[in-house]
């Protein structure tokens, strides 16, 4: 029973937030909505004990088109950055802030990037892509995101300061328009350099959140050094190109991990 501990601590949390912002909030929207995300994250744990090939894709697919086409284009959030900007100069603390609080800020405490791995409706759309894992070096391109960060936040707090009208519509229309942009620029750059996650690597500005929050995460890659014998397969397989067999918090690119166990599954010794 010991292994399926992870899953069910998952849908402790989760369930814990859900129970919490229901009555604190008085709405039972966020009984529903943190469930169903933590009850579709632990599957997805669940599935890949039992060794489903596709466990991570089920719960990405589950979470992923529920907050783009649910959330996002039917409920008419904006759930992307500037949606958090706006809702957060509005002083208004509903479905993007929240969902920033909960997967992007705060909750990489305990799941560090497993947001990138599991929910993300951009990267959701990436992974279809062929190239898996990258076919070359990685490159110093991530000073890009902090230009993309800044961009959204001048955007939003321009119109703030501009006083236009009908804010709701425009932001709504910001959210399918950066969404559709996110997609070209992501699955262009996939190709280009022949890498899936070139655009969370170089570009994703919400990586300006995740990547000092989950420096301090509770869950992550860790290396036996007893059992691993340095074949190096761990790191061929990993597609956010992190040295998993540093267990110091100040590894390579260890903010980068998004915790998708491709490493943990390749590994023959069962180090990691
Ligand atoms: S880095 Fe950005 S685009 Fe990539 S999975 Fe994470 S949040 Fe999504
Ligand atoms: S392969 Fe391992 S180290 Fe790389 S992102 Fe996945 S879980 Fe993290
Ligand atoms: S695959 Fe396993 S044994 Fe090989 S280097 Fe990685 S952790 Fe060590």
């Amino acid at each position: 029973m010991k292994k399926y501990l992870l899953p069910a601590v998952m849908l402790l949390v989760f369930e814990t937030v859900a129970v919490t912002l229901w009555l604190t909030l008085n709405n039972i929207f966020y009984l529903f909505n943190f469930s169903y995300i933590g009850a579709s994250i632990a599957l997805g744990i669940f599935l890949y004990i039992k060794k489903y090939r596709y466990a991570r894709r089920i719960t990405q697919l589950l979470v992923g088109l529920y907050i783009l086409v649910y959330l996002g284009i039917i409920g008419n959030e904006n759930m992307q950055l500037e949606g958090f900007w706006y809702y957060l100069f509005t002083g208004v603390f509903e479905a993007a802030t929240i969902h920033y609080a909960v997967a992007k800020i705060f909750g990489p405490l305990i799941f560090g990037r497993g947001w990138c791995g599991y929910a993300c409706w951009t990267a959701m759309v990436l992974d279809f892509l062929p190239y898996k894992t990258p076919r070359h070096p990685r490159k110093k391109l991530g000073w890009i995101r902090y230009v993309t960060f800044a961009l959204s936040f001048v955007f939003v707090a321009a119109l703030f300061l501009a006083h236009v009208g009908n804010m709701e519509r425009i932001m709504f229309w910001a959210f399918i328009i950066g969404n559709v942009l996110y997609y070209a620029v992501g699955i262009v750059l996939a190709f280009v350099f022949k890498d899936n996650r070139a655009f969370c690597k170089y570009i994703c500005p919400v990586t300006v959140f995740l990547k000092p929050m989950s420096y301090f995460a509770l869950f992550r890659i860790k290396c036996d050094k007893s059992k691993c014998i340095s074949c190096g397969k761990c790191k061929k397989v990993c597609p956010m190109d992190v040295d998993m067999t540093d267990n110091s918090r100040k590894r390579k690119n260890g903010t980068e991990c998004i915790l998708c166990f491709e490493c943990a599954k390749a590994c023959p010794k069962k180090a990691l």
